[in-house]
């Protein structure tokens, strides 16, 4: 998938927004020359944090945040090696991790050689909420490895016998829905 591809819930993720006006969601949209310079990746909040030089010669501090898979590590080593490039073409640029039907088919496959969970995981949709509550606390899904899809950058932890679980949010739904209509057949 391409940088311009990733979301958050059902919006794109793509372009940053200016940290300086966050919450009025004003992006860097009307300025694609501007120039990436460097960013840092915060574990804590999710998010990356990119520097820009703008058309104008002024900086920028802009934030991308979208729901993982792709991990925040995978987008941010396609973003640092392309420090100095612009915003118009940091959008084209391919990151890693799988999304849409392929990642749903990747959680099928995985349910069905058993590397995914299939009936050890069952919890009501109040204790998934505290649950992520909780592992947002603990913070860094950076290493975590989600055991639906196999990829890292897990956010959502559950109690399990014994080692607790770890997925993507968006995998931990594809799972639920897969194992279903497994369950259904
Ligand atoms: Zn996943």
């Amino acid at each position: 998938m391409k940088l311009r591809e990733l979301t958050r819930g059902t919006v794109p993720a793509w372009p940053p927004v200016l940290a300086s006006s966050y919450g009025r969601g004003d992006t860097l949209d009307d300025d694609d020359q501007a120039i990436l310079r460097g960013g840092v990746l915060n574990e804590q909040k999710r998010q990356l944090e990119l520097q820009f030089e703008r058309t104008s010669g002024g900086r920028a501090s802009a934030v991308l945040t979208w729901d993982a898979p792709p991990s925040l590590r995978q987008v941010w080593s396609v973003l640092e090696s392309n420090i100095g490039r612009r915003l118009r073409e940091l959008r084209e640029l391919e990151v890693g991790g799988l999304t849409g039907s392929a990642l749903r088919e990747r959680i099928r496959q995985r349910l069905k050689d058993g590397s995914a969970p299939r009936h050890e995981v069952s919890v009501s949709p109040a204790g998934i909420m505290a649950e992520n509550a909780v592992s947002m606390i603990i913070g860094s899904g950076v290493g975590l490895t989600c055991q639906a899809c196999g990829d890292e950058g897990a956010e959502l932890t559950l109690p399990s016998g014994g080692e607790p679980f770890r997925f993507h949010n968006k995998c931990f739904t594809i799972l639920l829905e897969e194992r279903q209509r497994i369950e259904r057949k």
